[in-house]
């Protein structure tokens, strides 16, 4: 029996009990990455969250199954629908083909993806491998009366719907609507501004590089309607939790709601999950800024992708979240220092099952209360403090880790094998200048590197690049 979890829905704009159409099962959908760039931590901290939501469910006894799309074609350069493709600008970039660009991009995304602990989706689609369901969905738009053509493209008719704005207060929608007409660049072919293409086969932009053959000839689809057909294609004709980033809510979401439901005429899905956004000093972190900020950037200048995500979950992710190496160095002092905690408990005795239910209960009602992580990661304190046996500790450490993933025992492991003492303190320094010495180097200031490693080793810690980044040990 699965136990009752709550979560914000962003549908009904309150904290509600989730539950599923069929009893301890989940069907969840997530808006992938557009793959004509890396994904920076803060793409990442949208899936890391979402990673917990899904473990979450599991831990409290749900059999979860997760699609994901990838978007390698039809996004582009504005939300809506103006600009320049974003593949096709990758593309003429690197010199490459839209499909190399695609390859490299999703590779490099699903490698960072699992570096921070996260768990593959059940299924991974391409928007590109579901052409003919997208000409379907269109074609039923069609008959329906929910679309039209102009222009030669096909657009979605927002205005033949009661409550086009699903997710958003009055307020919000009278700013949205005003946001809406001072943004977009005129498209006479658009009955109205929040109109939006289901298929083109004319841009006033420079045309898309991968075309397909349709009954409105040859085109290339819009950008929101993989994701609703993917889904359907998985999930059936309902589900029940659709997640994103706060940005999907408007204008990407609340189309993919305005196209499904007048294409199934039913009700599509009852939960949606969105997570806040990470902020660097100059503002929200954004893909097409051009250079950004990865997991294995981290990586390369020392940092345990884990950390990183020890530093997301310490946080709710309905909040903004602000990122610094100043923070994230402060994570991964704390984070040392748990893991030396955890490599000082003996395995002596035997696990005291009454307490482990204890905090697991605890653990879980933390979770359940809209995935209250850094709760749930001061019940992970509280335990270590607990008046019971290591043993017992060790268990309730393990059972944890199955939704924070953050690889506690074997950090813990390493660090009794390895590096035995360290100190917190000198653990923080060496992150700090192995940090510094990758700016160095990326700067040419091949003399300041050196100085770098030299007084490193003087305190006994020797640093190599390695493939995978910057190792350390202790001599
Ligand atoms: P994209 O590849 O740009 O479509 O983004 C992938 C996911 O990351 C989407 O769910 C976005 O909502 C989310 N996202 C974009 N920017 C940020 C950010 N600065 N912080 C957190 N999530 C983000
Ligand atoms: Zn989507």
């Amino acid at each position: 029996m699965a136990e009752s979890f709550s979560f914000y829905n962003s549908l009904t704009r309150s904290v509600d009990e989730f539950v599923p159409r069929i009893p301890g099962k989940v069907s969840m959908y997530t808006c992938g990455p557009t793959v004509y760039h890396y994904a920076h931590i803060g793409n990442i901290r949208t899936y890391i969250m979402q990673d917990v939501l899904v473990k979450a469910l599991m831990y409290a006894g749900y059999d979860v199954k997760r699609v994901m799309n990838i978007t390698d074609v039809g996004h582009l350069s504005s939300d809506a629908d103006t600009g320049e493709d974003k593949m096709l600008a990758g593309a003429k970039r690197e010199h490459k083909s839209v499909m190399e660009i695609a390859k490299f991009y999703t590779d490099a995304f699903f490698n960072d993806f699992c570096a921070v602990g996260n768990k593959m989706p059940d299924v991974i689609e391409p928007a590109t491998a579901c052409i003919p369901e997208f000409i379907n969905m269109i074609e039923v738009l069609l008959d329906k009366g929910y679309a039209y053509q102009a222009g030669g493209n096909i657009y979605f008719d927002t205005s033949k719907l009661d409550d086009y704005y699903v997710f958003s207060s009055a307020i919000e929608k009278e700013q949205l609507e005003v946001g809406v007409r001072d943004d977009v660049e005129e498209d006479v072919n658009k009955k109205n501004k929040t109109d939006f293409v289901l298929w083109f086969t004319k841009s006033k932009f420079e045309d898309q590089a991968l075309k397909w053959d349709s009954p409105w000839g040859v085109g290339y689809p819009g950008w929101h309607i993989e994701c609703s057909c993917i889904a359907m294609k998985h999930l059936g004709k309902q589900m029940d939790i659709h997640c994103g980033g706060v940005d999907n809510m408007f204008p990407h979401h609340t189309n993919e709601i305005a196209q499904s439901e007048s294409f199934l005429g039913h009700r599509w899905c009852g939960y949606w999950f969105h997570s806040n956004h990470l902020n660097d000093r100059a503002g929200k972190m954004s893909k097409s800024k051009g250079a950004v900020l990865t997991v294995s950037v981290l990586k390369e200048k020392g940092y345990d992708p884990l950390v990183y995500r020890f530093f997301c979950i310490q946080s709710h992710y309905r909040k903004p979240l602000e990122f610094s190496f100043e923070v994230l160095d402060n994570a991964a002092a704390t984070f040392g220092k748990l893991i030396k905690r955890i490599s000082e408990l003996g395995e002596d005795g035997a696990v005291d099952d009454s307490v482990k239910k204890d905090y697991e209960a605890r653990f879980r009602e933390a979770l359940s209360g809209d995935l209250n992580t850094s709760m749930a990661i001061t019940v992970l304190y509280d335990a270590l403090k607990a008046d019971t046996n290591d043993a017992t500790k060790l268990a309730i450490i393990e059972s944890f880790d199955k939704v924070l993933s953050l690889d506690l025992l074997g950090h813990a492991k390493s660090l009794k094998e390895g590096a035995s003492d360290i100190d917190p303190e000198l653990l923080k320094y060496i992150n700090e200048q192995i940090g510094k010495r990758a700016e160095a180097k990326k700067a040419k200031d091949f003399a300041t590197a050196d100085e770098i490693r030299n007084d490193l080793l003087s305190r006994g810690v020797e640093i190599k690049d390695t493939r995978e980044g910057v190792k350390w040990q202790l001599i």
